[in-house]
């Protein structure tokens, strides 16, 4: 008797197979703007369906290492990555995932856009990345920061134009040292201390606890200016160089060489993003280069980084979710159980209808805030910033939740196979679980919300949209339009309660539930808007969503009926 082996679907297409990521772009970029970036998106979904997906599988096989010493016992600190972990890098720089916003020809065709261009290529290069994703979200953040007026001219044309390079060749990436092991969600215990050299530059001494992308060439470390006292606001951004690259590092050190005082401890044994190095990082007067005055005040500089990467955060999530999704539904086109293909079980299409009921959702929320984000950078709208202000956190909250619920669905939709190291599937889980912890778990972004809200009124332009989408609603269905309105209504309520008493133990031990009905809501109402513009697939999907996560309905029925529309 013959053994029976299950054949394997052929990866797809992810720009070509994603009706909705197409139909955004449709609409945000316009038209000629979409046609403008279909090339770029074309050629990124064939890497990422070839040789990128060996690349990933590489980097997860090969984790990196560290070696302390060379061989005549000098201390050498380098990390060792494998064919796989450069082949993304370079094809991160190659594919603009982090430059594309920045170049000037993508922001003459697409203008503010250009983010939601670069959203496009995030959503298909993050999910078979081994992470690199993460060193792309902390470059980018980077760049963000760099491009800031308040940071001296030298420093940025030092080292901008290399985080934003598509040249494999010159192109860095970043790290971002801010978690100590006293504290990440508490910055205002941070004891990493900066000293003022002679020459301008500084000094930093302190303990880093957790430092991805250990490998980079740079770093933005936080670090509290000598004498400038306590807690978290004083804190100040400086950037590390790493490697004696050309200038303007000042050692006279040889290309590649160690930059002196810093101290990789170890690499950390991660549950999961097992092919990006996180070290434990000692810093011994290092040489930093300051972002902005260090005199002044410099948590709300290093916030400029920390939304960028917070909005990379939830497109991972939403990307992941997206790639989860096709890989399920198309292993249970080939998969049979009794007596029939998977996908032709109502119970496993319900299952499935469900999770893409998600994927949209989350993908509407990543993409809201990478619009916003483009916004803010081009023209600096400051409607649009007062709306990030609260978007970027209840993005990065509510994606990173769904991520993981999502993954897990993913993972059991394999059967044993799902929990079976080579098949691949298990990383999307152990993948997910980190979105939801760093840069905020959940309760700190809940309280990030809360004080957004009852300090910046950052309510109100919510609450408008809310209010827009809701006429929006109402032609496509007057009990879409009755759910969001009346989700609208309950929301003013509670903002105008815990305004009036912000500290007291109820509001906080409720801002969690708070900051996901928020999200929940926004969600619902970018959704009617993609669906009001004439979207089929979104208009089935805020549908569902607002059932399912305003009016906690059981929507198995109708996503068993409708998967094929909805994925
Ligand atoms: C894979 C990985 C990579 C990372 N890479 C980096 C990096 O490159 N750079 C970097 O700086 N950091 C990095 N981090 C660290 C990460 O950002 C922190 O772990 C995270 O911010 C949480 O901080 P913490 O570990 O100190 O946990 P804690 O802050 O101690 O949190 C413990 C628990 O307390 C809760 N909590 C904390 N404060 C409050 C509060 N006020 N009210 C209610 N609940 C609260 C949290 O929700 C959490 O459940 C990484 C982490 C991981 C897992």
């Amino acid at each position: 008797m013959s053994r029976f082996v299950q054949p394997v679907p052929p990866p797809v297409d992810p720009y070509a197979g994603d009706g909705l990521l197409r139909s955004w772009l449709e609409r945000h970029l316009g038209p000629a703007g979409h046609a403008a970036a279909k090339g770029r998106l074309a050629d990124l979904a064939a890497d990422v369906a070839g040789p990128l997906r060996a690349a990933h599988a590489d980097a997860e096989a090969h984790p990196p290492t560290l070696v302390r010493y060379d061989p005549w016992g000098a201390r050498v600190d380098r990390i060792d990555t494998s064919a796989g972990w450069q082949a993304q890098r370079a094809a991160a720089a190659r594919h603009a995932v982090v430059a594309l916003p920045y170049l000037p020809d993508a922001r003459g065709t697409w203008g503010a856009a250009a983010r939601v261009a670069q959203h496009a290529l995030l959503h298909l290069y993050g999910p078979e990345s081994a992470t690199f994703s993460c060193p792309v979200a902390m470059a980018d953040g980077a760049a963000a920061l760099l491009s800031l007026p308040e940071v001296d001219n030298g420093v940025r044309e030092a080292w901008l134009p290399r985080l934003i390079s598509t040249d494999p060749a010159v192109a860095i990436t970043s790290g971002q040292w801010m978690t100590e092991s006293q504290g990440g969600s508490d910055l205002g215990r941070s004891s990493t201390i900066g000293r003022p050299a002679v020459d301008g530059s500084w000094r930093l001494t302190g303990e880093k606890w957790f430092c991805s992308a250990a490998d980079a060439a740079m770093a933005v470390a936080l670090a509290r200016p000598e004498g400038s006292g306590r807690g978290s606001r004083v804190l100040a951004p400086f950037l590390v160089p790493r490697y004696a690259v050309d200038s303007p590092l000042a050692h006279g050190l040889a290309p590649g060489a160690p930059a002196p005082g810093v101290t990789v401890h170890r690499l950390k044994d991660k549950l999961g993003t097992r092919a990006l190095p996180t070290a434990e990082i000692g810093l011994h007067d290092a040489y930093a280069v300051p972002l902005g005055d260090p005199a002044v005040p410099g948590l709300v500089r290093a916030m400029t980084l920390v939304v960028v990467t917070r909005v990379h955060n939830a497109a991972a999530a939403a990307g992941g979710m997206r790639r989860g999704l096709a890989y399920a539904r198309a292993y249970a086109d080939v998969r049979h159980v009794a007596g029939g293909a998977l996908s032709s079980s109502p119970l496993h299409r319900a299952t499935l209808g469900t999770l893409a009921v998600d994927a949209a959702g989350a993908f509407a929320l990543a993409g809201h805030a990478f619009a916003l984000l483009g916004r803010v950078e081009v023209g600096a709208d400051p409607e649009a910033a007062a709306e990030l202000r609260i978007v970027a956190p209840l993005a990065k909250l509510a994606t990173g939740r769904l991520a993981v619920s999502s993954a897990s669905e993913y993972v059991e939709s394999f059967g044993g196979a799902g929990y079976v190291e080579d098949t691949g599937v298990p990383r999307l889980l152990r993948d997910a679980q980190v979105l939801p912890i760093w840069e905020g778990t959940t309760n700190v972004l809940s309280l990030d919300v809360l004080r957004a809200l009852t300090r910046e009124d950052a309510g109100a332009p919510l609450l408008a949209r809310l209010a827009a989408a809701v006429d929006l609603a109402r032609p496509l269905s007057p009990v879409l339009a009755d759910t969001l309105a009346s989700a609208a209504a309950q929301l003013d309520d509670t903002i105008t309660s815990v305004t009036a008493d912000p500290g007291s133990p109820t509001v906080l031990a409720g801002a969690r539930g708070l900051a996901l009905r928020l999200a929940y809501a926004l969600t619902t109402a970018l959704l009617v808007e993609h669906a009001a513009w004439g979207d089929e697939q979104a208009a089935l999907a805020a549908r569902l969503w607002a059932r399912r996560w305003l009016r906690h309905e059981e929507i198995a029925e109708d996503a068993h009926h409708h998967l094929d529309l909805l994925c």
